[in-house]
């Protein structure tokens, strides 16, 4: 009943269109707090689509995939910023403009530590306030919603559990979306390995697990290693809760993926397309949020972002 492991990973990227999830931490905070989106002075779309095409030639587009990639086995139309606005994407509302996120299970220290810092780049990426609620136990959940794997022993949690009985209830009103991070591994089934995560765009819910990334209490480069490998995740994913489809013209953030190994290979910075449609469904300011990018980049070793951030940040300031 155990699929292999490459059409598991491609299931899941797949369901991840349509589902999303996110993280946590200990305390009940306000963990990244940025100013409204109403304060910033958000580019017309006009602006937007010249901006588009300034950011261009720092940008690379993709060649062909290689076998057994994403598009090597995926067929991928991508999404403009043009068919993007024609969708009427999901955006920020002053209704619902925070994302929460709530760590489940058991974390070591350096976890918890991913999980704020995560959380505190989700809020820098969409230019909205996250709030880390307090870590729920494992314990409450059935023996019919966890099993250990029947051949790796990892321990798993079932993901609609997590999303119709742990989140969806609890969803709060002013919520764009709430995301759950989990310290055991996710099953979705019958038949099914592992997935990374899990969402559900129309409640607005989500979950992944950290439990594949590594340990980042291992040594300095396997936190970072970690935390990078969360962060696109988790944006990556709250990405397409807001309406954004694969990434098929440039490397990006937003291009689906087969494999660890070839998420890995990906940027966690946005292309010039993606980049449009993210500043207009959360209000951005273009050039505060790259400057923030750039900050957190720095101190915390994304350094193969910081080169691509710095020229973007020039074309975005002029
Ligand atoms: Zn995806
Ligand atoms: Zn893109």
């Amino acid at each position: 009943m155990q699929p292999p492991p490459p059409r598991q990973v491609v299931v899941f990227r797949l369901l991840s269109i349509y589902f999303l999830s996110i993280a946590l931490s200990p305390i009940v905070t306000n963990a990244c707090q940025q100013e409204p989106a109403s304060a910033f002075r958000t580019p017309s779309i006009p602006a937007l689509k010249m901006t588009t095409k300034l950011l261009k030639p720092i940008n690379q587009p993709l060649t062909e995939p290689q076998p057994g990639e994403w598009l090597d086995q995926q067929k991928e139309s991508g999404q403009s910023f043009s068919q993007y606005l024609r969708i009427r994407p999901i955006v920020l509302t002053p209704r619902r403009n925070k994302l929460y996120v709530q760590p489940i299970g058991q974390f070591n220290p350096k976890q918890l530590e991913i999980i704020q810092l995560s959380s505190e780049y989700l809020s820098i990426y969409f230019s909205c306030p996250v709030e880390v609620l307090e870590t729920k136990s494992e314990d409450g959940i059935p023996e019919n919603a966890q099993r250990n794997h029947p051949t790796q022993g990892t321990h798993q949690l079932l993901t609609s559990y997590v999303l119709e009985k742990q989140l969806a209830p609890e969803l709060p009103g002013d919520a764009f979306a709430l995301i759950a991070f989990t310290s055991s591994d996710l099953w979705p089934g019958d038949g099914w390995n592992f997935v990374f995560g899990y969402a559900s765009f129309r409640e607005r819910v989500g979950v992944w697990s950290l439990s594949r990334f590594g340990n980042p209490a291992r040594d300095p480069e396997s936190f970072r290693r970690c935390l990078e490998r969360t962060c696109k995740l988790a944006t990556h994913e709250t990405g397409h809760m807001f309406s954004i489809k694969h990434c098929t013209r440039y490397s990006c953030n937003m291009q689906g993926s087969n494999s660890l190994q070839e998420s890995d290979s990906q940027p966690i910075h946005l292309c010039p397309e993606c980049h449009a449609k993210i500043v207009f469904a959360t209000k951005a300011d273009p050039v505060k949020r790259i400057d923030n990018l750039i900050r957190f980049s720095q101190e915390h070793g994304f350094n193969r972002e910081i080169e691509f951030l710095k020229k973007a940040k020039e074309i975005l300031k002029n």
